[in-house]
């Protein structure tokens, strides 16, 4: 264990004199408070602060953490007072040992009440000094280095610990390094048995893997020399920890995971990335999807790089990692890093810094507007416990939602009433699709209407349970009331043939109808026409109490509005649109199902009365229907954006889209577009047409 001189050797790289001799007597004053305490290890108690301060020093931190680092256990372990560290050494260093002290003190074992308080310590020291935490953190960092010589149960319980709280911790401050190595030793100390196997498995892999690595980081160089580029290209290797997770959480096979082959290459300037990115993508192609640009929109931990994933040669993955030496030094160090910058030029800080302090104001801010400890914690869990989303309401209640969560699971946590009734959402005040995943911190504020109900599709995007049932209850009345109605007008319809109507028919026959029908109301009968599970014609035939098995057809078509809600639909096989020829359907309990009047579908019962009945659409007819078609064009670079724009500047939506390539010149589209009615549907068509290389389009019917 190298001494104090060696450490004051270091320091003269980048510290002063003066400085330097500041964190001597630290040293000193340490040794002589921990004199004839000795660590498990059996060595003198100062060589754990002097440890510590070596892991900041490799940061180039400040000599004030530095000299806190020394004194770091002197008031927890030894009795002395933080005043008489403040005489010693001044106010600011006094504070910084105090806060770590109270972080030692943290139990984060004991119950969700205590743990809370342990929280707050925590934040009001951090946002006092950011120093503290790293100071604790090297702390941690060496206590982990340092683990074997304690006892099974109490090296699980640390480890433990540093997996859950102060992992995640570095990770926030964008320290990667330091979280790697926290995931891996508390990872080897709670599970040595799947962290060996791991380990094993890793090193056969990469004794396999070697020649496969060297060949692509040839190509890759030689790629970046043909452009002119200077940049180190470097295998990256996935930590223990990392691989354990990705096996478990993603349930994914070892192989799979080792599959994959990464790199990092590391440039001089942001330009320059941007240049690396086009010369990679040219030499393998790139796999849709993967591309990420954390240069302009940096992680919250302020990380920066553009990640890619490449096919190469005989289709193996490669994911890449693009960054200049400043994000390079960035990721590995995150908020450390900005020491490390200041004491070499004369920078401004860094954005992880400021967005490191920005979450502790955060934190504080919100500890002030939540009432007691329980609601902060819930707080700030947002940040280190990821699985929960925290959400405000306008007026700054927190809500506490699975991660996933929508507007309406929202919506339906304030109140039932609030769910069944809303139509919008604002997000931190701007207006945001309700099937939008909430995001922890945002202020989430529900737009109702007296009168709106649920729709079925939100049960695509909803996470709750409470959501779920109340949107299924909700709709199951609704179905009820639009089959009443659906009803009324099917049997009106009937019933007009015969110059009669539901209103003309009296009241005691229609009594007779009900008993015979074995129903109490009305409205159970027209609900049992409007779901198709009666015929129309039949109950009109018994209502007019017609002998005559001969009714009269209905004179003219139902007209279709488009508004008849849920227990009307449009056949998927078909997808008829205002303007098209139609016929209904009506199936026992989904009601009607419309379709095209030569649909083959319906081809065998089209002239049945009681199955079919014919429909037009109302001249007001509103809404939007989908209509799937089939484009054949030449390929082309770009297409399906060529295709999206000329869509949309027939004011059409695509719904869907996916593509066929028949051979290397042709290629098939299908779309799905949303329209109005068929003359709308012209106008996208004809858009499409004017598109270079479009041979032929195809409107898909059954
Ligand atoms: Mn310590």
């Amino acid at each position: 264990m190298p001494g104090i001189d060696a450490l004051a050797d270091r320091l003269s790289t980048y510290l002063g004199k003066d400085q330097i001799n500041l964190v001597r007597r630290a040293y000193y004053y340490a040794e002589q408070a921990h004199d004839g305490q000795r660590r498990r290890s059996g060595e003198p108690y100062v060589t754990h602060p002097l440890a510590v301060a070596n892991i900041l020093a490799d940061m180039h931190m400040d000599h004030q953490s530095l000299m806190a680092a020394m004194l770091h256990d002197v008031i927890e372990d030894t009795g002395i007072a933080k005043e008489a560290l403040s005489s010693q050494f001044g106010e600011t260093v006094a504070e910084l040992v105090d806060g770590v002290s109270k972080l030692t003190q943290m139990n984060f074992e004991t119950k969700a009440e205590a743990q809370a308080e342990n929280f707050q310590k925590m934040a009001m020291a951090m946002a006092r000094d950011i120093r503290v935490i790293l100071v604790k953190l090297a702390d941690r960092l060496h206590n982990m280095r340092t683990l074997e010589v304690l006892s099974g149960e109490k090296r699980r319980r640390i480890a433990k610990e540093t997996l859950e709280i102060y992992a995640p911790i570095a990770n926030r401050l964008g320290m990667h390094n330091v979280r790697v190595e926290f995931e891996d030793l508390g990872f080897q100390a709670m599970y040595p048995m799947r962290s060996e196997r791991i380990h094993q498995a890793v090193k056969r892999a990469r004794g396999n893997r070697k020649e496969i690595v060297a060949k692509i980081e040839q190509s890759l160089k030689h790629c970046l020399g043909v452009d002119g580029i200077d940049g180190d290209v470097s295998g990256r290797q996935k930590h223990l920890y990392g691989i354990y997770n990705k096996m478990r959480g993603k349930r994914r096979a070892f192989t799979e995971i080792m599959d994959v082959y990464a790199f990092r290459i590391v440039v001089d300037k942001v330009d320059t990335c941007y240049r690396v990115l086009g010369a990679v993508h040219n030499l393998y192609k790139p796999l849709p999807g993967r591309f990420k640009d954390y240069i302009a929109i940096p992680k919250a931990n302020g990380y920066q790089s553009l990640h890619t994933t490449l096919f190469g040669m005989h289709g193996v993955p490669i994911e890449i990692q693009i960054r200049t030496r400043e994000m390079e030094e960035m990721a590995n160090n995150g908020i450390a890093a900005h020491w490390l910058y200041k004491s070499n030029e004369n920078e401004q800080p860094k954005s992880s810094h400021a967005r490191a302090r920005q979450w502790v104001k955060g934190v504080l801010e919100l500890q002030q507007r939540a009432g007691n400890s329980l609601e902060f914690i819930e707080s700030v869990k947002i940040d280190l416990f990821p699985d929960e989303v925290y959400v405000f309401t306008p007026k700054g209640r927190i809500m506490e939602l699975p991660k996933g969560s929508t507007a309406v699971d929202f919506a339906y946590a304030v109140h039932t009433d609030v769910g069944n009734s809303c139509i919008a959402c604002r997000i931190n005040r701007r207006l945001a699709p309700l099937s939008e995943p909430l995001q922890s911190g945002s202020t989430v504020e529900i737009v109702s209407a007296p009168g709106a109900r649920p729709n079925p599709a939100w049960l695509n995007f909803v996470v709750t349970g409470k959501a779920r049932t109340h949107i299924r209850h909700a709709l199951k009345l609704q179905r009820r009331s639009e089959s009443i109605s659906l009803g009324e007008r099917l049997l009106n319809k009937v019933l007009g043939g015969f110059d009669s109507s539901l209103e003309k028919i009296p009241a005691e026959r229609i009594q007779v109808a009900l008993g015979e029908y074995k129903v109490e109301v009305i409205e159970d009968l027209l609900e049992d026409i409007g779901l198709g599970n009666r015929m129309a014609y039949v109950v009109a035939r018994r209502l007019l109490a017609c002998e005559n098995d001969q009714l009269p057809s209905p004179e003219g078509p139902l007209a279709i509005r488009g508004t008849e809600g849920l227990v009307l639909s449009y056949a998927k096989c078909c997808t008829p649109i205002p303007g098209d020829p139609i016929v209904g359907h009506l199936s026992a309990g989904k009601g009607m199902v419309v379709h095209l009047e030569n649909c083959r579908n319906i081809s065998e019962i089209r002239h049945n009365p009681e199955k079919c009945i014919q429909l037009s659409w109302a001249k007001d007819v509103t809404g939007e229907f989908n209509v799937e078609l089939r484009v054949e064009l030449e390929h082309q670079r770009g297409l399906i954006a060529l295709l999206a724009s000329s869509v949309n500047a027939a004011d059409g939506n695509i719904e869907k889209i996916s593509m066929d390539e028949r051979d290397g010149r042709i290629s098939v589209v299908q779309l799905v577009v949303s329209v109005h009615d068929r003359v709308h549907l012209a106008r996208v068509i004809k858009k499409l047409r004017a598109l270079a290389g479009v041979i032929r389009i195809t409107r898909m019917r059954a």
